[in-house]
């Protein structure tokens, strides 16, 4: 229901993933118990500005969206789920229009339209072209979901197109040319290519949703995803990506801190992955977020619909999310990045039962990741 009817309005294509108590007022967040009275209440001025470049709207999500903001001491937002221009469906054209009924403050990322691949035999020039027309009506950046390498078909209507098919290379350069990042989703967590039983560690999620597991799909190995990914971004050097997810690789920051040594035309989100990075020691992530301070984005992978049944905070369970997941939610994300908590409540408990500790970053560091990072890459900045 709350999910189906969800990606059906958005076309999240499935996307998963991502709220203080003791030391409070960090984001303008309400300190005790949420829902009508802490909307009522009013709340001071958030210590930070901050925009969060992942998220999904409705067109009829725009109103609620900018109450979220007002409620959660967010600036801005990008919609990730723009899709794409022209006929029949002119969905592009609706998103853009419904984004400016916030006043500036949500800006779109465009989706191509991969049923191109098998249409045409110049597949790659037609996207771009597409892109090209997304840029000029005020797209301003594109968005790659999983579906690449686990589920658009390539040109032979049979095979899977792969990450880094060379068909799609006219699209990346593109991009380049254009100024615009590229957002893109590869893979998922791992456990989802593991058998979906009680002892899987993402078992409440993949309970809720068994079309989430990868275990005998007949899909590429994580591994073989991921070696793709970093060929891909290898071959368009001039073009920006934003690796989501945590670089798509949260369970291993290691691996991310390699990565973003070896492209520097690489940056990350955070999005839907405080769960799966807050497991790691406190001391090392904070030397992470340190190092590569320059090149981390705040985003949530909030889904956000008319209706309270139609938004996802990060993940999705069973049931529609309630209030009081909203609140979880923001409170516990600010707290991760803003305090040196441990042990605390995960802002997403279905993305697995354990408890998280916070980074607890100064506030010049805070300040990079919140919004800094986001205004140069992607060359806007919401009005505030
Ligand atoms: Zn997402």
């Amino acid at each position: 229901m709350t999910s189906a009817r969800w990606s059906a309005v958005v076309l999240v294509a499935a996307t998963l993933a991502p709220a203080c108590r003791n030391r409070p007022p960090a984001g303008g967040a309400p300190s005790a118990s949420p829902g009508a009275a802490a909307a009522a209440a009013p709340r001071p001025a958030p210590r930070f500005h901050r925009i969060d470049v992942h998220t999904h709207i409705a067109p009829d999500g725009i109103e609620r969206a900018v109450r979220l903001m007002d409620q959660w001491g967010i600036d801005g937002m990008v919609n990730l789920s723009g899709m794409h221009p022209g006929p029949p469906s002119n969905a592009l054209e609706r998103q853009l229009a419904a984004a400016q009924e916030a006043h500036g403050r949500i800006a779109v990322f465009t989706t191509p339209d991969f049923r191109l691949v098998m249409r045409r035999e110049d597949y790659g020039a037609a996207m771009a072209d597409q892109l090209s027309e997304a840029r000029r009506m005020g797209a301003i950046g594109l968005k790659i979901t999983k579906g690449l390498g686990l589920g658009y078909r390539a040109h032979d209507g049979v095979h899977l197109l792969a990450v880094d098919d060379h068909g799609l290379d006219a699209l990346f350069e593109r991009a380049g040319e254009l100024g615009m990042p590229v957002a893109i989703h590869c893979g998922d967590p791992k456990a989802f290519w593991q058998p979906a039983t009680p002892q899987n560690e993402r078992w409440d999620e993949l309970q809720a949703h068994p079309e989430w597991s990868f275990a005998d799909a007949g899909v590429p190995s994580w591994q073989e995803l991921y070696d793709a990914f970093d060929r891909l971004i290898a071959r368009h050097p001039k073009t920006t990506f934003i690796g989501v997810h945590f670089g798509n690789d949260p369970e291993d920051p290691d691996t991310v801190a390699r990565m973003l040594d070896k492209h520097p035309n690489l940056v990350i989100d955070t999005a839907a992955r405080v769960p799966e990075i807050g497991r790691h020691p406190q001391e090392k992530m904070r030397r992470f977020f340190t190092k590569y301070q320059d090149r981390v984005l705040f985003g949530t992978d909030t889904g956000i619909g008319a209706e309270q049944d139609d938004m996802m905070y990060g993940s999705t369970g069973a049931t529609p999310p309630t209030h009081a997941d909203e609140a979880r939610f923001f409170t516990q994300t600010w707290r991760y990045f803003e305090t040196p908590d441990r042990q605390i409540e995960s802002p997403t408990p279905i993305q697995g039962r354990w408890k998280i500790d916070g980074v607890g970053l100064p506030d010049d560091v805070l300040r990079k990741i919140y919004w800094d990072n986001a205004v140069r890459i992607l060359r806007w900045k919401p009005t505030r």
